[in-house]
C-alpha cells in the first residue's frame, strides 16, 4: 500500500490548508453567531474559493472542476477541510451529484448552476419514521401525465433555508419496496405543494441548519426525476459510500486540529509550577489520543487506497466512518480537557468541534448502523 500522493495533489492540499486558515477560519465566528450564510457572504466565499483555485476541487475537469477524482488525494485534502466548520468546507467540497447520469436539462437548469455557486442545494431522504431504515419511508411519488405527485414529510434536512432546490427520495412503487421502488426527484423551492417547515435547532452544525419539509400533492415535472423511477436507493447507496469516507476524513482533520491546539496550550500553560506538557498525566492523554488518531487515519487511508485500486469499499467506508468519528470525538474531548475552562468557552473552537463531531456519529448512518452493515457483509446476518 502506498499513501503518497502526486505532487499536484500535494499542492492542492497545501492551497486548501491556506484557504482554510486565511479565508474560512475568519468566517467561522460569523457563521456561529449568525447561524446563517447570507447571499452576500456566499458570493464572497465562492469568489475567494475560485481565486485560490480550490472551488470544486473534486469535480471532474469536463464539468469545470479541478478533477481530483481519486479517493486517496480527496481524503488527504478533506483532512485539511475538517479543521473548519461543516458549512464552510462546502466551499471546496461542493456537491455529490452524478453529472454523467443526469440529463442535459437537469445539468443546465440545476446541477451546473450549483457547481458554479449560483444555486445551492439540499438532499432529503430522512423521515420522522424512517432514518436508519430508509426503506421504511412513507413519502410517495405517483405519476400523473407529465408530472410526479409527491406526498410526505422529510425532516432533519440540512441547508434548505439557503438552498434553491434539492434532491428528494420518494416511494414510486410500494409493492417493490426499497429495492426498485424508490425514485429521486429534483424539487425546487416554490413548487406548488412543497412547504419548508420549522427549523429544527440542533446541538451543532451552526449555519448548516436542519428543517422539516412537507410535500402535499407537490407537482414535480417528469423531467426532474434523476435516473429511473426505481433506482433512487441505488443512487443513494452509491453516493453514501463516498459520503462516509468524506465524514471519516473530515473527522480526522477536526481531531488533528484539536490535538494540535491541545499540545500548543500544554506547552505554554503553567500549573503548580510546571508546564502542563511536563506532567506525565497530560503527556499520556495527548499521546494516547495521537496513537488512536493515527490508527483511525490508517483505516481511512487504506479504504481510500483500495477504492483507487477499483475495489468495492462498502465495508471499509463503514469502518472508517465509525472509527474516525468515534476517535475524533474522544480526541477533541481530550484537547478540550487539557485547556480546562478555556476549552469550554466559545472563544476557542473546541466546543464547536466537539458539538459538530457529536453529529457526525449520527449522520450519514449512525455508527451502530455501520456495525450492522459490517456484520451483514461478514456473516450475512444483522438487524
Ligand atoms: C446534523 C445532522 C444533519 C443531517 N442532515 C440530513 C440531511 O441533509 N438529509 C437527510 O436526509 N438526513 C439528514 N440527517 C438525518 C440523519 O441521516 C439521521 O438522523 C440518521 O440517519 C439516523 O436516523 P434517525 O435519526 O431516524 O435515527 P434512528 O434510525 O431512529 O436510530 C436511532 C438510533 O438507533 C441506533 N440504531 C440504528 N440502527 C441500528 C441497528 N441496526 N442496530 C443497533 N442500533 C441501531 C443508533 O444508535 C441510532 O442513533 C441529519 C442528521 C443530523 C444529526
Amino acid at each position: 500500500m502506498d499513501f503518497e500522493i502526486a505532487p499536484e495533489y500535494q499542492e492542492m492540499r497545501e492551497t486548501t490548508r491556506r484557504f482554510v486558515v486565511e479565508v474560512l477560519r475568519p468566517a467561522e465566528k460569523i457563521v456561529e453567531e449568525k447561524q446563517f450564510i447570507d447571499a452576500v457572504m456566499h458570493r464572497e466565499l465562492v469568489s475567494e474559493a475560485k481565486r485560490y483555485g480550490v472551488w470544486n476541487a473534486f469535480i471532474p475537469e469536463k464539468w469545470g472542476g479541478a478533477g481530483i477524482t481519486d479517493l486517496l488525494p480527496r481524503t488527504l485534502i478533506r483532512e485539511e477541510l475538517g479543521a473548519t466548520s461543516y458549512v464552510l468546507r462546502s466551499y471546496v467540497d461542493n456537491g455529490m451529484f452524478n453529472l454523467d447520469t443526469a440529463t442535459e436539462y437537469q445539468r443546465e437548469r440545476y446541477l451546473l448552476p450549483a457547481l458554479e455557486g449560483e444555486k445551492r442545494s439540499f438532499a432529503g431522504i430522512t423521515e420522522p419514521d424512517a432514518g436508519s431504515d430508509n426503506g421504511a419511508m412513507k413519502t410517495t411519488a405517483r405519476k400523473e401525465g407529465d408530472e410526479w405527485i409527491i406526498n410526505g414529510t422529510k425532516h432533519y434536512i440540512s441547508g434548505v433555508d439557503t438552498s434553491d432546490f434539492g434532491v428528494i427520495y420518494a416511494m414510486t412503487d410500494t409493492s417493490k419496496g426499497k429495492h426498485g421502488g424508490i425514485g429521486a426527484f429534483i424539487v425546487e423551492k416554490g413548487m406548488p405543494g412543497f412547504t419548508v417547515g420549522p427549523r429544527q435547532v440542533m446541538m451543532g452544525h451552526r449555519g448548516f441548519n436542519q428543517s422539516v419539509l412537507y410535500f402535499d400533492d407537490c407537482r414535480v415535472p417528469a423531467e426532474n426525476m434523476l435516473g429511473d423511477s426505481g433506482g433512487g436507493l441505488r443512487q443513494f447507496l452509491t453516493m453514501i459510500v463516498g459520503a462516509r469516507m468524506k465524514v471519516a476524513a473530515e473527522a480526522l482533520g477536526a481531531a488533528q486540529y484539536a490535538w494540535d491546539l491541545g499540545v500548543e496550550y500544554a506547552k505554554q500553560r503553567e500549573v503548580l509550577g510546571t508546564k502542563l506538557i511536563e506532567k506525565q498525566g497530560i503527556q499520556w492523554m495527548l499521546i494516547d489520543a495521537m496513537i488512536a488518531l493515527q490508527g483511525a487515519r490508517l483505516l481511512a487511508y487504506e479504504g481510500s487506497w483500495k477504492a483507487d485500486q477499483g475495489k468495492d469499499i462498502r465495508v471499509e467506508a463503514s469502518m472508517a466512518k465509525l472509527q474516525c468519528t468515534e476517535v475524533a470525538f474522544k480526541v477533541i474531548d481530550t484537547a478540550l480537557q487539557v485547556h480546562g475552562g478555556a476549552g469550554y468557552t466559545e472563544d476557542l473552537p473546541l466546543a464547536r468541534l466537539l458539538r459538530d463531531m457529536r453529529g457526525a456519529r449520527i449522520y450519514e448512518g449512525a455508527n451502530e448502523l455501520q456495525r450492522y452493515i459490517i456484520s451483514k457483509a461478514l456473516w450475512g446476518v444483522g438487524q
